[in-house]
C-alpha cells in the first residue's frame, strides 16, 4: 500500500510518520518551497504527547520546550483572582504523559526527523485529483504527477482538495481576530516565565500566555472583536503594537506589563468550520485542518490532527483493504473531532462573557468543579485504541 499526504503541516507530517513507522510507504507533498519556522506557542495536551512519544520525538522535543505545571489558570481581568487552575503535575500518573509548551516551529522540526526525507517534497502545490476504482492520481502546480492507494489531505483549513469534494463553502468567520507575539523572557519579570499556561477572561476578549523554547520566549495570544471585514487568515499578518495594547486598557497591571514588551505583533481572523460526517471519500481522506478546523479555545488543534494521524496509520494497517481503513477511520474520528469542535465554538462565549449574572454563575462553576477532570475527555482518550475498534466493528 502507498499514501500520498498533501500538506507539510503538523497534521501531513504525523501521518507520513506513523504511516512508515508501520512500514506503510508515504510521500508528502507540500506547496511551500521551505519548511520556514513559522507560527507560535502550541499546547500539547497528554492526549497528543502520548502518540508523540511513540514516534520517538518527545525526547528530541523536551529539550526545547516547557512542561506545564499548571494549566488553564484563568484569571479575572480586572483584578486578576485565579478563577480555576488545572494542576498539571498530576498528568504523568493520570494520563501516562504530561502537557508540553512548545514554538510550532519546534514541533515542525522534530516531526520532520520522523519521517524519512526522501519522501518530502516542497514545492509542489496539489492542483486536482482523480480516483478510478485502484488508484488515485494527483497533479501539481509544478506539471508533477504521481499516483497512490491512498490520499490524504492534510492541506489545512482552507484545504483545496475538500474544496475539490464538497464545493467551495468558505470558512465561518467568529467575529474575532487573534494578536500573536513572542517576548523574550528577560526583558519580562521572572513570573511571566513561570511553566503555567496563563488566561485572562474578560467582556468581550481574552489573553493568554505561556512560556516556550526552554523558557527563553513568553508566547502571548489574545482575541477580540475584528475590525469589520477584517476576515483574511494569514499566519504572517502584522499588526501594531499599540493597537494590541489599547485592546486591553484598563486590565490588570499584569496585562499591561507584559504588553508594554510587545514590539511585534501578528494579527488575523479566526475561523473555523461546523462539524461535519463526513471525513472520507472513496480513496481520499481529510485530516486535521482540512476535516475539522476549530477554534483554538480548547488548545487541541495540533493535538486532534496528531490523533487523526495515529488513528489512520491504525486503520489502514489493520483493514483487509486500504478503503476500508478509510472507512474505519473516518467512523473512529467524527465523533471525537466533532466534540472538540462543537466545544471549542462554545468557549468563545464562555470565555467573553460580560461582567454580570452570567459571568458570576461561570466562575462559580469554575469554583466548584474539580478543574483536571473537566478535562478528563480530553487527556485520557487513547485515538489508537478506538481506531482498532472502529476496524473491528466493519
Ligand atoms: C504557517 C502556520 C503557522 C501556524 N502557527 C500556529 C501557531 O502558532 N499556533 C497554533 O496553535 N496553531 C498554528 N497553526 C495551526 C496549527 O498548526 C494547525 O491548526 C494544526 O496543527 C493542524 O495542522 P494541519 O496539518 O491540519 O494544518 P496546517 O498546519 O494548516 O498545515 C497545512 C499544510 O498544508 C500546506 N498546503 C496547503 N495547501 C496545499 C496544497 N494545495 N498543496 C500542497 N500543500 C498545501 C500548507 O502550506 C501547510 O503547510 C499554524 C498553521 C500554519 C500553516
Amino acid at each position: 500500500m502507498d499514501t500520498v499526504v498533501i500538506g507539510g503541516g503538523i497534521g501531513g507530517l504525523a501521518t507520513a510518520a506513523f504511516l512508515q513507522q508501520r512500514g506503510i510507504q508515504a510521500h508528502v507533498y507540500e506547496q511551500a518551497p521551505a519548511l520556514q519556522p513559522v507560527g507560535a506557542g502550541i499546547v500539547l495536551a497528554p492526549n497528543a504527547v502520548r502518540l508523540l512519544r511513540q514516534l520517538g520525538v518527545v525526547e528530541a522535543l523536551q529539550d526545547r520546550a516547557v512542561r506545564a505545571r499548571i494549566g488553564w489558570e484563568f484569571h479575572r481581568w480586572e483584578d486578576g483572582r485565579i478563577l480555576l487552575a488545572q494542576d498539571m503535575t498530576q498528568c504523568e500518573q493520570l494520563y501516562g504523559e504530561a502537557a508540553w509548551l512548545v514554538h510550532r516551529a519546534d514541533l515542525v522540526d522534530v516531526l520532520l526527523k520522523a519521517v524519512d526525507p526522501s519522501t518530502i517534497h516542497l514545492d509542489h502545490r496539489c492542483v486536482g485529483h482523480e480516483q478510478s476504482a485502484h488508484k488515485v492520481s494527483v497533479r501539481f502546480a509544478n506539471a508533477a504527477t504521481t499516483e497512490s492507494d491512498l490520499l490524504v489531505a492534510a492541506d489545512g483549513i482552507h484545504s483545496s482538495i475538500r474544496h475539490s469534494l464538497v464545493g467551495q463553502v468558505p470558512a465561518r468567520d467568529s467575529g474575532l481576530c487573534a494578536w500573536r507575539a513572542m517576548i523574550p523572557s528577560d526583558r519580562l519579570p521572572e513570573r511571566y516565565a513561570s511553566p503555567t499556561q496563563t488566561l485572562w477572561l474578560g467582556p468581550g476578549r481574552h489573553l493568554v500566555h505561556y512560556p516556550v523554547s526552554a523558557g527563553r520566549t513568553v508566547n502571548v495570544v489574545a482575541f477580540t472583536p475584528a475590525a469589520p471585514g477584517k476576515t483574511v487568515e494569514s499566519w504572517t499578518a502584522a499588526g501594531k503594537p499599540e493597537d494590541f495594547r489599547a485592546e486591553f486598557a484598563g486590565w490588570a497591571p499584569m496585562v499591561g506589563e507584559l504588553l508594554n514588551e510587545v514590539t511585534q505583533v501578528g494579527r488575523w481572523a479566526v475561523l473555523d468550520r461546523s462539524p461535519v460526517s463526513q471525513y472520507v471519500y472513496g480513496r481520499v481522506a481529510l485530516l486535521g485542518d482540512a476535516a475539522h478546523p476549530m477554534l483554538p479555545f480548547f488548545a487541541q488543534g495540533a493535538g486532534q490532527a496528531i490523533e487523526d494521524a495515529a488513528a489512520l496509520a491504525e486503520t489502514v494497517d489493520a483493514a483487509c483493504s486500504p478503503t476500508q481503513g478509510l472507512v474505519a477511520y473516518e467512523r473512529a474520528r467524527v465523533p471525537r473531532t466533532a466534540r472538540v469542535q462543537e466545544a471549542s465554538h462554545g468557549r468563545a462565549t464562555v470565555n467573553h462573557l460580560p461582567d454580570g449574572p452570567e459571568q458570576e454563575a461561570r466562575d462559580q462553576a469554575f469554583a466548584d468543579q474539580d478543574p483536571l477532570k473537566h478535562s478528563d475527555w480530553l487527556y485520557s482518550y487513547d485515538a489508537q485504541a478506538e481506531a482498532r475498534e472502529a476496524v473491528r466493528s466493519l
